[in-house]
């Protein structure tokens, strides 16, 4: 029995933690005391890598351990998403992996094992004990990427929904243009011809005759010698005296053509395709960080459910099978409504800003008319009002509110059409929300 007690507090005061050295440790490399090469079946603490192995080896590596909140740390500079530490001073990337792995063992069980997504954000972020920070990747799709949040992917979604439950808190970090096509943020900004879109354009300074009032780019009054006005024929000698440049122009070398300002366009430089500026959409990235409430969830070892109450399809759902219940059971009557927008595509097609634009208008034109009681889930096609304890009548005037004061804001018609839903239709919405 002595025994067997200092054999465990000797285990405890020694603990080792076991790594995996990818592909292998250099001839003779001595790794800090505490740590130890992890045998088959040891749970792994830490993966400890000894080249710039390649992404896709990187990838089988972390499938295989099947962690993803596992510690990765790097014995040569690689500052790759995925790695939490590497080369400078080795030491320290041994003393990083510790000390995340040190956090992820004050993780509750629930939350240590979850695989929803929001958890193991939320995980990393309070293991890797830093915010979850954006930063530029030239090589990332959109421009953008976190560090933290290692595998895992929708990272800026899932961080999204987060700070609508109060876990995260979020500040700015940039706006960025992307390929209305191919959502790639690897756009070049152009100056182009109005007319044909070319860039083959340059610069041209006007003259102005003060005897004959023409005016003209300066190619047009240019003779071999010197400067002649091409309308009246008489010399040009003296800058102030005879003429003077009031502006410039563009000229296109492509068409010809001549305007007064260059405009903007969009080149995508993934799919090729061209875009006018109010065409492309603009996403806002952020930076997060976790909030008291966020870090208490954590330790407290309460997973997020999805279905965890809040905001979107959830409460929706939840709002109307409670409904339903209150009609079947004291007749409340209640009604969902549908509003449409027919012109959508259309308005989209043409300018995605504009539509953008207008779908948050509407959205809040319509959540300022609701009562609290009112549900709205915002789909692809439009919105669904649920309004408990209101007859066909009391819908109607409401929705004639809403759409009056959606017309009055927008600068588009939409095509709005609004609909109350009947009975079997509602059901059909519930058995495909379940
Ligand atoms: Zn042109
Ligand atoms: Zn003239
Ligand atoms: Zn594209």
């Amino acid at each position: 029995m002595l025994v067997g007690l200092s054999h465990v507090s000797l285990a405890s005061a020694q603990e080792e933690w076991c790594f995996l050295a990818y592909p292998r440790l250099p001839d003779g490399y001595r790794f800090p005391p505490g740590w130890r090469l992890a045998e088959p079946g040891d749970p792994i603490d830490a993966v400890v890598l000894t080249t710039a192995v390649p992404d896709y080896a990187l990838k089988i590596v972390l499938k295989n351990i099947g962690d993803p909140l596992v510690p990765v740390v790097s014995l040569v500079a690689d500052i790759r998403q995925c790695v939490d530490a590497s080369a400078a001073g080795e030491q320290s990337a041994w003393m990083r992996a510790r000390a995340i792995q040190a956090r992820l063992r004050e993780l509750p069980f629930p939350i240590r094992n979850s695989l929803q997504p929001e958890d193991m954000l939320l995980a990393r972020i309070y293991s890797r004990d830093q915010g979850l920070a954006a930063s530029y990747d030239s090589s990332a799709r959109d421009l953008v990427r976190y560090p933290v949040a290692g595998p895992l992917d929708d990272v800026a979604e899932i961080a999204t929904g987060l700070v609508g439950k109060g876990y995260l808190t979020r500040q700015f970090f940039d706006r960025i243009h992307c390929c209305p096509q191919c959502r790639s943020g690897h756009l070049s900004v152009r100056e182009e011809c109005r007319s044909c879109r070319s860039t083959n354009i340059r610069e041209e300074v006007v003259i102005h005759h003060f005897r004959c009032a023409h005016e003209a780019p300066e190619s047009q009054f240019r003779t071999g010698t010197g400067f002649e006005c091409p309308k009246c024929a008489r010399p040009l000698r003296h800058i102030g005296l005879d003429y003077d440049k009031p502006g410039s122009v563009t000229r296109c070398e492509e068409c010809g053509g001549i305007g007064d300002k260059p405009v903007v366009g969009f080149k995508c430089i993934d799919c090729d395709a061209h875009h006018t500026a109010d065409q492309v959409p603009v996403k806002t990235w952020y930076s997060y960080n976790l909030t008291s409430s966020g870090a208490n969830r954590l330790l407290r070892g309460e997973p997020i459910s999805p279905h965890a109450s809040g905001d979107g399809p959830d409460r929706f759902r939840i709002l109307l099978e409670h409904t339903q219940r209150e009609q079947r059971e004291f007749g409340v009557p209640y009604q969902v409504a549908s509003i449409s927008f027919t012109q959508r595509g259309a308005i989209e097609a043409q300018n995605v800003r504009l539509w953008e634009q207008s779908l948050l208008l509407m959205s809040d034109a319509l959540h300022s008319a609701l009562r609290e009681v009112d549900a709205v889930q915002e789909r692809p096609d439009g919105f669904l009002v649920l309004m408990p304890r209101t007859d066909p009548d009391g819908a109607k005037r409401a929705m004639d509110l809403i759409v009056g004061r959606m017309k009055a804001i927008l600068k588009i018609d939409p095509g709005l059409q609004c609909v109350l839903l009947n009975d079997a239709t509602v059901r059909e919405l519930r058995d495909q929300a379940a």
